[in-house]
C-alpha cells in the first residue's frame, strides 16, 4: 500500500528530475516553442516541494491535490494547468484513503491524463505530453518501471511528429524533426515515481 509519504517522495523526486533536466527542457522547447518549459517547471516543483514541507498532508488525495493547485498557481504557460489537473484529477481520484494499491494509483492516474486529454483537446498523436503519458500510464498494468520506460519511448517518438496542439502547433510541418518538451516532462515524472516505487536502478 502507499500512504501520502510515498506521494511527498513521488513529487520530491520529480522537483529533482525536473531541476537537474531544466536546461534540456529549456532546450527542447526552443525550436518549436518559446524556450520557457524548464524554467516553468522548475518554478513550479520548487513551488510544490515548499507547499508539501510547509504543510504536508496526510493523505495520497491531499498531496496530489495541493501539488496540482500550486502548479497551477505557479507555472505560466500550457503545462501548468495540464499537469496541475494531471495531479488533482489523480488525487481526487483516490479518495480520503490513508492508503491506497498500486491499483488504485493505476486507475487515478488513468483518469488523471484523460483530464489532461480533456482540458487540452489533444489525443496521442498530436505531439504533447499526451504521447508519454498514455502509452506510460497504460503499461503501469506492468509495472512502474515498465510505464516509466513506455513514457521515455513515447517522448522519442514525438520526433518525427507535426504538431497539432500548442504553441508547436503554430509552426506547422517545422515542427517535425524535434522532441516534444512535455513529453520529455512528462517522462521524468513517471521516472521518478518508478524510483520511488522499486527504488533506482
Ligand atoms: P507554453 O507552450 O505555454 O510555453 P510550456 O512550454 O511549459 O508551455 O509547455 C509546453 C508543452 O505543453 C508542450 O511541449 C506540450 O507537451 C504541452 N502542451 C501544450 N498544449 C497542449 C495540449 N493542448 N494538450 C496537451 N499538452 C499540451
Ligand atoms: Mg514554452
Amino acid at each position: 500500500m502507499r500512504d501520502a509519504d510515498f506521494f511527498r517522495q513521488w513529487m520530491a523526486a520529480a522537483a529533482a528530475a525536473v531541476e537537474r533536466e531544466a536546461d534540456r527542457l529549456t532546450e527542447l522547447d526552443s525550436p518549436i516553442g518559446d524556450a520557457d518549459h524548464g524554467s516553468n517547471l522548475m518554478r513550479g516543483f520548487t513551488a510544490v516541494r515548499a507547499a508539501l514541507d510547509a504543510d504536508p498532508p496526510d493523505t495520497p488525495a491531499g498531496v496530489l491535490q495541493l501539488a496540482g493547485r500550486t502548479l497551477i498557481s505557479t507555472v505560466g504557460g500550457a503545462s501548468g494547468p495540464l499537469y496541475g489537473t494531471l495531479l488533482r484529477r489523480t488525487g481526487k481520484e483516490l479518495g480520503q484513503a490513508a492508503d491506497v494499491s498500486d491499483e488504485d494509483v493505476r486507475k487515478a492516474l488513468d483518469a488523471g491524463v484523460s483530464a489532461v486529454a480533456q482540458l487540452g483537446g489533444a489525443a496521442p498523436g498530436d505531439k504533447t505530453m499526451l504521447d508519454a503519458l498514455v502509452p506510460g500510464v497504460a503499461a503501469l498494468d506492468t509495472s512502474y518501471r515498465a510505464a516509466a520506460e513506455a513514457a521515455e519511448r513515447g517522448a522519442g517518438a514525438t520526433v518525427p511528429l507535426q504538431a497539432r496542439k500548442g504553441r508547436a502547433s503554430y509552426l506547422g510541418e517545422r515542427s517535425i524533426g524535434h522532441q516534444d518538451p512535455g513529453a520529455t516532462s512528462s517522462a521524468l515524472l513517471l521516472a521518478a515515481l518508478a524510483d520511488v516505487a522499486n527504488g533506482p536502478l
